[in-house]
């Protein structure tokens, strides 16, 4: 059987461009992104709803209300791609660093495994960045394949469930791991309350976390920044900007 990936569409294509990592950690790193579909989670914001908010779900989005927005239709908004097409596409960039995103891409680990081994075998010096929401564990190979973890645990401003949102074994899993850094995004004062209780909880040192103002656009990123650059530094932790709404505002593929 020919495993193969499923990777969001976006303007009829497999969604895998080049630009520079816009969040956390890397900031500011040439990277290729593969988003892929599919997420076990529907954050009411979430600027990537084409990869879940399919027809005939109830799921609610902060778009419900705008005029014209409707649901995904999954046929046409989810690419069928063999391992080597992506490899090849990923290849055809001058960089080699490749963020795995979503959508929930660790709900295709064995897939991004076949993927990561085959360019590693093409160049050693490939290197993996995975976002991932912190609900599900890695296996053993794909946690030995991935460089780096930009773990982002959803708040209760996401509309999930406190059930299915927080996982303790996989939070307790990553604030032990060297790889993984946390990035929680925060709109309000209650998100930082959320945040200091799940430090607290599972133990996440001060130096993995990254703060991120929520906000798709410029405006929104400005309203909420003074504040938050002053939460990082009463409490020690590092503080990311969102480069790419910044840069090109909510365009995607860019
Ligand atoms: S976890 Fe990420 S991709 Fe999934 S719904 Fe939330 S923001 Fe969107």
């Amino acid at each position: 059987m020919i495993t193969k990936l499923k990777l969001a569409r976006l303007n009829g294509q497999p969604e895998i461009f080049y630009s520079i990592q816009g969040e956390g950690k890397s900031m500011g790193l040439p990277s290729v992104f593969v988003r892929t579909s599919l997420c076990n989670l529907h954050c009411i914001w979430c600027d990537t709803d084409y990869t879940w908010n399919w027809t005939g779900t109830r799921f609610a989005h902060a778009n419900d209300a705008r005029p014209g927005y409707t649901k995904f239709d999954k046929k046409t908004w989810i690419a069928h791609c063999t391992i080597e097409e992506v490899a090849a596409a990923v290849a055809r960039h001058p960089c080699r660093n490749v963020i795995l995103t979503g959508g929930e891409p660790m709900l295709q680990q064995p897939a991004l495994v076949l993927l990561m081994r085959q360019l590693r075998q093409t160049d050693p010096a490939y290197r993996f960045e995975v976002e991932t929401n912190g609900t599900l564990l890695p296996t053993p190979e794909f946690q030995q394949l991935v460089d780096q973890f930009n773990v982002s645990p959803k708040l209760e401003n996401s509309n999930n469930s406190q059930k299915l949102r927080e996982k303790p074994a996989v939070y307790r899993f990553f604030s032990e791991n060297a790889k993984a850094v946390f990035k929680f995004v925060l709109a309000e004062k209650t998100d930082l309350e959320e945040v200091l209780e799940l430090m607290a909880r599972y133990g996440i040192p001060a130096e993995k976390i990254w703060l991120m103002p929520e906000g798709n656009t410029r405006q929104k990123l400005l309203q909420r920044r003074r504040w938050l650059v002053e939460v990082c530094k009463q409490y020690n932790f590092r503080y990311t900007d969102r480069l790419h709404v910044q840069i090109w505002g909510s365009r995607k593929g860019v």
